[in-house]
């Protein structure tokens, strides 16, 4: 590596570490590769030229598994499918936000959460996954795992250390555990997934092979600004990259981050199957990191507004909201251990049935009626 391409991986200045937020425009893009461009290009090109057969063959056999890299050896580009820098210069931004070994990005947030089950589980062994968990995720759980031989047990997402202790119980009777999935906070309840508990629960877990099986948290509500699962002992975290992170509506993707040990399998099978992002979506996603704290800042500021407002409001029977929990209160204490703001997904209970909420619905103005996560009309 060139002294000039170490300048834009670089972490700090003097003893300052730089922020994610500050890095988001440079980072891991070295401009003079690409006539002087201070963002990356969108590089559409299928397959890269090598400079010569020997090249070809070295750069193949790293990429495909076949063996290590050489300690002074830099991997070089080959075909879109398996590396592009657009993908490149995304995963080094994006693993800064959790100090990750390595990040993974998908087409979906969905392609990210099947590749770590069909990365790490074998057929018979069991997943662990905290309930409610998102739709799409229930439904490959549900729907496609039974057909590989792969046994499913939920837990409800609170903060009850029983419900877990239950789970692993069951699974345990079943077959070797061969993952642990959560979602915190869960969607709608916003119920939390005390992530450390998980953690040492797995210590103790064992899959066909007689290891520990990974713990895959899916962060997409509060990450990556505000809650970071790798430090408080989750191996995989997961993301759909189409909600805070993409946060304009304009895209769909999805990420994994963590140690080079649970996501190597990942990108090895992404290579396989060719579920990456395509180059002017991974533009897309960096043109969007670079706004990611301040958004999520200020949705955190709104948010709690109108949560504020709903909580007081005579048609509301509830507000789920994880500002409104009671200090002193076992789900406070986890938020406390795991979380850094509330974040702005809420949901709330109208009041009587649904025809009550429908009309709510209904009367809206300014919110579209839409799934996901940012939805406005002009
Ligand atoms: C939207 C969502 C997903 C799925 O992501 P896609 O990008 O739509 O594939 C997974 N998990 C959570 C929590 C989500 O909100």
């Amino acid at each position: 590596m060139s002294d000039k391409t170490k300048n834009f991986r670089r972490r700090t200045i003097g003893n300052h570490v730089l922020k994610p937020e500050t890095q988001m425009m440079g980072y891991g893009f070295d401009p003079s590769l690409s006539e002087g461009s201070l963002k990356p290009p969108v590089f559409l090109t299928s397959t890269f030229v090598f400079e010569s057969a020997e090249h070809g063959r070295d750069f193949f056999d790293v990429v495909s598994g076949r063996r290590e890299a050489r300690p002074d050896e830099v991997s070089g580009l080959i075909y879109s499918r398996f590396n592009n820098p657009d993908m490149e210069v995304l995963e080094d931004r994006l693993s800064l936000w959790e100090d990750a070994e390595m990040a993974i990005v998908y087409s979906s947030g969905m392609a990210a959460i099947y590749s770590a089950i069909m990365a790490h589980l074998q057929p018979g062994e069991v997943l662990i996954y905290s309930q409610p968990i998102y739709g799409g995720t229930e439904t490959l759980l549900l729907n496609l795992l039974p057909k590989w031989g792969i046994k499913t047990v939920g837990f409800i997402a609170n903060d009850s250390h029983k419900a877990v202790d239950d789970a692993f119980a069951k699974a345990q009777k079943l077959g070797p555990i061969g993952m642990v999935l959560a979602e915190t906070p869960a969607n709608p309840t916003n119920g939390l997934v005390d992530i450390h508990y998980l953690a040492e629960k797995v210590k103790d877990a064992r899959n066909t092979a007689g290891e520990r099986p990974p713990l895959a948290l899916d962060n997409t509500f509060l990450g990556p600004v505000w809650q970071k699962p790798l430090l408080h002992g989750a191996d995989i975290v997961l993301y759909s990259m189409t909600k805070y992170i993409g946060g304009h509506s304009d895209l769909v993707a999805g990420a994994a981050m963590g140690s080079s040990r649970w996501l190597k399998p990942m990108k090895a099978l992404r290579g396989a199957i060719g579920n990456q992002i395509d180059p002017h979506t991974c533009w897309m996603v960096l043109r969007s990191l670079e706004t990611l704290k301040i958004r999520m800042e200020k949705a955190t500021e709104n948010a709690r507004i109108v949560a504020e407002y709903l909580d007081g409001h005579e048609k509301v029977e509830k507000v789920h909201y994880l500002g409104f929990l009671k200090p002193g209160s076992p789900a406070h204490a986890v938020y406390e251990k795991q979380c850094l703001a509330p974040g702005s997904t809420f949901a709330f209970d109208v009041k009587g049935g649904e025809a009550e909420a429908f009309r709510f619905l209904n009367a809206l103005t300014v919110l579209k009626l839409a799934v996901s996560l940012v939805a406005q009309k002009p």
